[in-house]
């Protein structure tokens, strides 16, 4: 027998009667979803598995960790893999992959990163938290050493070296979304000299034009020069730095460089496991979070959930939605009829020294949802002074 084969079948072999819950990814959705389950359900098992080294760790900190406001790496860290064991007895299982879904024999296959071998366990119920992915587009040079995206840990630790290797002096942000603009203050906080590559003619894309304008004012007014209406094109090193050069033909000089141009859902398992995915992209859930599988839920970045303003299907890739599908996947997987009632997409962020925050639909979402006849009733208002990270909430 193969030593794969053998790994499968003790594994097999070994479980328990229990019921089994696996959980594929431990940040928000996952976490969330394994310690609420614990809380309504004593007996059964829980294990998660994540690819990273970590889980329950604070993704919306990692820019302030490249900005050296939050020093202390272990602060990002919410819970740890003992944490969940000694106190929620949970077994988590870090490095390692899923790779699989057999929804017919109800298995996952996993592969140990450490060893790269191997195993299938079996599940009563699976919980895909698989997150997004930053968009790479497939352009020449994205793939350069200093060219980074910000989704772990140790994508921020790459940066945080990148600035001190080469005593970072310039950087190129490309993308002016939110995730983008916490990029900026933390790079500007670093006192490097920034510059935004934002194909539409605005930053922060959710807001209406108009109310993105005090926004795009306080940037110019911080020094952050800005390239708006102008897409990517290419990257090329360039006398031991590199040069991002936009659609327009501008070259702008960087020692590194931040793709912060979007996500998108990780859906490659449940596709292959021939699960529904629906038109934004990501994997249709009820309200309850279940997939077009019984025994399967998914929560998170990876699910299209419904606006409740427009009642369509949309994908919100924030953390407090995350957080409270992982919670309503829970009291589901335990026989609650807990609804996930849809979002609103409230985010607040603060770029330097500005507070920016939005609740509902904008005009132009409106528009695009394909409302003609509504009433405005929006409005800026700048608030003094910036909020704080650990204030800062994306509900
Ligand atoms: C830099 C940054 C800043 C952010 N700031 C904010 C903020 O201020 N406020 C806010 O509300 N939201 C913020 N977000 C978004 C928020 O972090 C996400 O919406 C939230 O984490 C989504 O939770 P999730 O469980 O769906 O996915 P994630 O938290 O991304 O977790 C998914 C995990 O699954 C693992 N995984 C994926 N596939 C597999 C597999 N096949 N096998 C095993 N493991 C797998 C991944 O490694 C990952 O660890 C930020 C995101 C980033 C990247």
């Amino acid at each position: 027998m193969s030593d794969q084969a053998n790994s499968q079948s003790s594994s097999l072999q070994n479980s328990s009667t229990r019921r089994r819950v696996l959980i594929v990814g431990g940040v928000a959705g996952g976490a969330s979803c394994a310690a609420r389950l614990r809380r309504l359900d004593e007996s059964v098992e829980i294990i998660m598995f994540d690819r990273g080294p970590y889980v329950s760790f604070a993704n919306c900190g990692l820019p302030y960790y490249v900005g050296n406001v939050i020093s202390d790496e272990r602060k990002l860290l919410v819970a740890s893999r003992e944490m969940f064991r000694d106190r929620f007895n949970i077994e988590v299982h870090t490095d390692t992959e899923v790779t699989g879904v057999d929804r017919s024999a109800r298995t996952i296959t996993v592969r140990d990163g450490r060893t790269g071998n191997s195993r299938v366990e079996r599940y009563d119920a699976l919980v895909l938290s698989p997150g997004a992915a930053p968009i790479r587009p497939p352009l020449p040079g994205v793939d350069l050493p200093g060219v980074f995206a910000v989704r772990s840990i140790p994508d921020s630790r790459r940066i945080r070296s990148r600035i001190a290797d080469r005593d970072a002096k310039t950087a190129v942000v490309v993308g002016g979304g939110f995730i983008g603009l916490e990029m900026v203050e933390n790079l500007i906080h670093r006192e490097l000299s920034v510059a935004i590559l934002e194909k539409l003619p605005q930053v922060m894309p959710p807001l209406d034009p108009e109310l993105a304008v005090p926004l795009k004012e306080h940037l110019a007014a911080k020094g952050v020069q800005l390239h708006l209406g102008d897409g990517l094109a290419l990257i090329e090193e360039h006398s031991g730095g590199l040069m991002v050069v936009a659609e327009s033909g501008a070259r702008l000089p960087a020692d590194l460089v931040i793709l912060a141009i979007g996500v998108r859902p990780e859906t490659a398992l449940a596709k292959d496991a021939g699960l529904q995915i629906g038109p934004r992209g990501g994997i249709v859930v009820d309200a309850q979070m279940r997939t077009s599988d019984p025994h399967i839920w998914a929560v998170g970045d990876v699910v299209e959930v419904q606006d409740v303003l427009t009642g369509q299907e949309t994908v919100l890739p924030l953390a407090g939605p995350a957080n409270r599908q992982g919670r309503v996947a829970a009291e589901s997987i335990a026989g609650r009829a807990t609804h996930f009632r849809g979002v609103q997409a409230t985010a607040v962020v603060g770029v330097l020294g500005l507070t920016v925050a939005s609740t509902g639909a904008s005009e132009k979402g409106l528009r695009r949802a394909g409302f003609t006849s509504f009433q405005r009733v929006s409005f800026t208002r700048v608030i003094t002074p910036a909020i704080t990270p650990a204030h800062k909430r994306f509900i």
